[in-house]
């Protein structure tokens, strides 16, 4: 009997237990399932808002530090697509939009008795790169003092096709110099190129470029003004 009691109260007790045991399990596996669940859900989102602050935190450096994003002095300018380009003379490319207004203006000229001559236009950013870091490692000159008469890789007017570097085919030696200044053709641009739409990017007021009497940009199409806006805002 003693031994029955001690079973029955052995084995009630053992079930009582094991249901005890059971509910908790099943309670804890219910709070395991969504914990699991909420931060499934929570660790993405997390990751994604903590990614976004830091891409914010790094493009407001970006700006704050460097407004309008310029490096050395320069804006930086895309790349026009080649279909955009349109050769004026043997191996000299120009956007399409301005090769009317830069041909008649040279017409123009030559009926003044001035002869300008063109002696770059497009360059690719892969060439402007080339040409900014041979000509800087042949010079002997450091990135800054290099980038007053060439503009980095990326930052050159040149690359968007709405810029110009003329000279006077009477005095090549002029060629990318300052005493182009003392040429009839920079005479002649100084009277007449706005009315062309063409303005000289470069001049004596300029804080970190050197002054580039040969060199002009145009800004005869909404889509030119849009690509030179950064810089005239910077002007005014
Ligand atoms: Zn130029």
């Amino acid at each position: 009997m003693l031994g029955n009691d001690i079973n029955y109260k052995n084995s009630d007790d053992i079930e009582v237990a094991e249901r005890k045991y059971l509910k908790v399990s099943i309670k804890n596996k219910y709070k395991l399932i969504i914990l699991s669940l909420i931060l499934l859900f929570l660790i993405p989102i997390i990751f994604f808002l903590d990614f976004k602050m830091n891409l914010n935190l790094l493009m407001k450096n970006d700006f704050s530090e460097n407004t309008d994003g310029k490096v050395l002095g320069h804006f930086p300018y895309k790349e026009v697509p080649r279909d955009s380009l349109i050769e004026i003379s043997p191996n000299i490319y120009v956007h399409k939009q301005m090769s009317k207004d830069l041909l008649k203006m040279q017409d123009d000229a030559l009926k003044d008795g001035v002869y300008l001559v063109f002696l770059s236009g497009f360059r690719s950013i892969k060439l402007q790169n080339k040409i900014f870091y041979s000509l800087k490692s042949i010079r002997n000159q450091n990135a800054i003092e290099r980038s007053r008469v060439s503009a980095p890789p990326g930052f050159s007017e040149h690359s968007t096709g709405f810029a110009i570097d003329i000279g006077d085919l009477l005095n090549r030696e002029t060629d990318f110099e300052v005493e182009f200044e003392n040429t009839k053709a920079f005479r002649w641009l100084i009277k007449n190129a706005a009315k062309y739409h063409f303005k000289m990017s470069f001049d004596k007021n300029q804080k970190n470029v050197d002054y580039e009497p040969w060199h002009w940009r145009y800004e005869g199409t909404i889509e030119a003004l849009k690509i030179f806006e950064a810089s005239n805002r910077n002007l005014r």
